[in-house]
């Protein structure tokens, strides 16, 4: 034991538990919901020149990299701030909202970095749990919202289980939030939704000064190593969350590859990926369903099996079929899409779970 003190929300915080990774052989890596396929080659061009002039420090808030999401989303640079990867920045907003002992509303089970960064910022993580289907109970979660709620937090589609708020559910939660509040949407999987019932929160926030809509180039972009997330909201607060991020927090290579991945042609490669993943996905899905699986709704590149107590021998069961997979003790395991060839075994190690 250190004599050294360590403040008491960090002595208790929850681990983050990354997916495995692959030890070499030829494992599926269908556990960290990233793209199975490398960085495209003009984006992987950008970053390698890039590093070339590493011993300079890089625009210190990303200023062309943010001028060039701005345009893509047709907003003001202001309303934009980046951060090394949606995690960094999800933190960033607590550490600028939140006083010591307030609370943080959000939905549960969802992204675990969300109570992580909720207790380093020194709040109080209120879960809310889903509905058996794996979706956002918006009614439940506006209830919970009491005089020391001071973020609201909503993940669509929901990691790891899957589903989308609709726009209507999206509105209800946006609309039903105090406008001293700040609602984060994170849209880390927007990219993959297909459903158009499904809501997207860059619509709302002419009307919303306190939403705040997260999006990351680690997924759809299959940037995830290079640690790129960014913000979008009104521009007192998106100044207020530059403040407090670390500076020249994304780095050079970084903000070259993010920029390259924003080219047009980048762009239409990035959808073409997006729609293979898709359609795996349905494929996949389709396939669980005829060997009797049920799974909540799917609109991310990953799903969800909700086997509870079975859930560390799934995952046993899946790693012995060279599947790595990411497992939630006694609640379920998420498994990413990959290639039509790893989800082809998956589908034959999920058929012979089902006859073991
Ligand atoms: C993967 C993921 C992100 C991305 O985080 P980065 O730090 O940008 O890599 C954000 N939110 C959710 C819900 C995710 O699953």
């Amino acid at each position: 034991m250190t004599p050294v003190h360590i403040r008491p929300a960090v002595q208790t915080l929850p681990a983050y538990v990354p997916g495995a990774r692959s030890t070499g052989g030829n494992a599926a890596k269908l556990s960290s919901n990233e793209m199975p396929f490398p960085p495209q080659d003009s984006v992987l061009a950008a970053l390698t020149a890039a590093a070339g002039g590493a011993n300079r420090y890089p625009e210190m808030t990303g200023d062309t990299l943010v001028e060039e999401i701005a345009r893509r989303h047709a907003v003001t640079a202001g309303q934009v701030v980046v951060g090394n990867g949606s995690v960094a920045l999800i933190q960033h907003v607590l550490d600028t909202v939140c006083d010591e002992g307030d609370d943080v509303v959000l939905p549960w089970r969802s992204f675990e970095a969300y109570p992580i960064c909720i207790a380093v910022a020194g709040a109080r993580a209120v879960p809310v749990p889903l509905t058996a289907d794996g979706r956002h109970d918006v009614p439940a979660m506006l209830a919970a919202i009491t005089p020391r709620t001071r973020v609201v937090i909503a993940c669509t589609p929901n990691n790891p289980t899957g589903p989308a708020l609709t726009a209507d559910e999206l509105a209800a939660l946006v609309e039903g939030v105090p406008q001293s509040v700040l609602v984060i949407v994170d849209e880390a999987y927007l990219d993959f939704v297909t459903d158009d019932a499904v809501g997207d929160a860059l619509t709302l926030l002419a009307d919303h000064a306190n939403l705040l809509v997260s999006r990351t180039f680690s997924k759809a972009h299959a940037l995830a190593g290079m640690r790129v997330g960014y913000l979008v909201g009104e521009e007192d607060v998106i100044c207020a969350i530059r403040s407090v991020s670390t500076p020249f927090g994304v780095n050079l290579p970084a903000q070259a590859a993010a920029r390259a991945a924003l080219s047009p042609q980048a762009l239409a490669e990035t959808a073409r990926r997006v729609a293979v993943v898709v359609a795996e996905r349905d494929r996949v899905l389709a396939g669980l369903g005829e060997q009797g699986w049920r799974v909540p709704d799917a609109q991310g590149n990953f799903f969800w099996l909700a086997v509870g107590e079975e859930t560390t021998a799934l995952a046993e069961h899946f790693r012995a079929a060279g599947i790595l997979v990411r497992p939630f003790a006694g609640e379920g395991v998420r498994v990413s899409i990959g290639t039509p060839a790893e989800n082809d075994r998956l589908l034959a190690a999920t058929a012979a779970w089902l006859t073991r």
